[in-house]
């Protein structure tokens, strides 16, 4: 069975449709990419999924490895495995990264009947992850994304996703404000929890990155409705010719 299935989703933002009808399928350890024009509803399917309350779900299905994950509420789909990285990552002032990580992976271990972590393991583990991503071991100790810069937040929540080892994580334009090192400690990271079995769903308009991933599979959506499915070939594509060229949206 699929880890993730996405059936006929609906969601709105206020009086507004995002996303018509999404329907998609992630198999355990595969990364899907999607692509869709700026407002295309990309952002809003991986808030939706995560269960940000501004985003309505009006009707569908979303079940992560059979769970009903519109039944449950923001925090406990992140404890059963599901991530997602902003494409905006927020601040959330007075609290410490090392605390806010350390949380959120002591509740992953007591939803699985696991113990909780050492302190003192956990420092270490976040210090040697922080070093892999070109991150000062000083930034565990700031608010998390207080005064960080753009590209300190992205490698913020690569240091999270490295932490948490989720089932699957939803990387929502993870490269955009990345210097070069950032992106290829983006690749390498995928690239190590995919081995050990994360299913990643990864938003991006950068080819050479997508192409570095080596998609299972290329999903373009179009004014809030899966129109395309393809492979690389498809990303390619889209962009040679850009999204304009590009068959309309199919009724699902
Ligand atoms: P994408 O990530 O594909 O660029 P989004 O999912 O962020 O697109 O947005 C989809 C559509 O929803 C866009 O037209 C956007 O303007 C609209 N939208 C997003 N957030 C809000 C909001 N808070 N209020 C009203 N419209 C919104
Ligand atoms: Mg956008
Ligand atoms: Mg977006």
């Amino acid at each position: 069975p699929p880890l993730l299935q996405v059936r006929d989703l609906r969601v709105n933002i206020g009086e507004r449709t995002v996303l018509h009808s999404v329907s998609l399928d992630v198999q355990p350890g595969q990364l899907v990419v999607l692509m869709g024009a700026n407002g295309s509803g990309k952002s809003t399917l991986g808030m939706a999924l995560a269960g940000h309350p501004h985003y309505q779900v009006q009707g569908g299905q979303a079940l992560l490895a059979g769970q009903d994950l519109l039944a449950l509420p923001a925090h406990e789909r992140a404890r059963s495995g599901l991530f997602l990285s902003f494409q905006s990552p927020p601040d959330v002032p007075g609290v410490k990264n090392n605390l806010f990580i350390r949380t959120a992976l002591n509740a992953q271990h007591e939803a699985r009947g696991q113990e909780p972590l050492d302190a003192f393991d956990f420092l270490s583990s976040a210090k040697k992850a922080a070093k892999d991503l070109g991150l000062p071991e000083a930034m565990l100790g700031r608010p998390v994304n207080e005064g960080f810069s753009g590209g300190e937040r992205k490698r913020n929540e690569l240091l999270q996703l490295s932490l948490l080892k989720p089932r699957l994580a939803l990387l929502d334009e993870i490269d955009s404000g990345m210097d070069v090192d950032g992106v290829r400690a983006v690749v390498a990271l995928v690239q190590k929890l995919r081995a050990e079995g994360t299913a990643f769903i990864v938003i991006s308009h950068y080819l050479q990155m997508i192409e570095s991933l080596e998609p299972d599979a290329v999903l373009r959506l179009h004014q809030g409705c899966i129109a395309e499915t393809g492979d690389l070939e498809l990303a390619r594509e889209i962009a040679r010719t850009g999204f304009a060229r590009a068959p309309q949206a199919v009724e699902a």
